[in-house]
């Protein structure tokens, strides 16, 4: 199961981060979850509460936050919403389209010889944690 493997590393790091930052517990836990990461919000937040008993992590409630996939057209610097299913064909010029589906599957969203590139969608990362006891957040970042 996908998503159990993922929550199983979330828990992983922030575990690892509680216990760097002395901290007694995590209250929340911020994740950023591109559109074509291929995970299901629910099937991820049961997976997170399975993955975190007995770890710091225990009991804090898992957030995540939904990034729409964006492609960009080399051709023409279309930028539009790929959607999903995902549409990596240029909706301007219908450049990029040929190939098969590109960028999909690609850690990083690497397009090799097409003219679509993958502005974002794959992403997957902790955003914020929020320690129990002494509220402690990490530098907001803007983008
Ligand atoms: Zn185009």
């Amino acid at each position: 199961m996908h998503e159990m493997s993922i929550a199983a590393a979330v828990v992983e790091q922030v575990d690892a981060a509680a216990r760097e930052h002395g901290a007694p517990g995590v209250t929340r836990v911020r994740l950023q979850v591109g559109e074509l990461a291929g995970v299901v919000p629910q099937a991820l937040d049961f997976c997170f509460e399975l993955a975190c008993a007995g770890t710091l992590v225990e009991g804090a409630v898992l957030e995540t936050e939904q990034v729409a996939a964006r492609a960009r057209c080399g051709s023409c610097a279309t930028e539009w919403e790929v959607g999903m299913p995902p549409d990596l064909g240029c909706p301007s010029c219908s450049g990029g389209s040929s190939g098969g589906v590109l960028g999909v599957g690609v850690p990083g969203g690497g397009v090799s010889g097409g003219g679509v590139e993958l502005l974002s969608g794959r992403e997957l990362q902790i955003l914020d944690v929020e320690w129990a006891g002494h509220p402690h957040r990490p530098a907001e970042q803007k983008g």
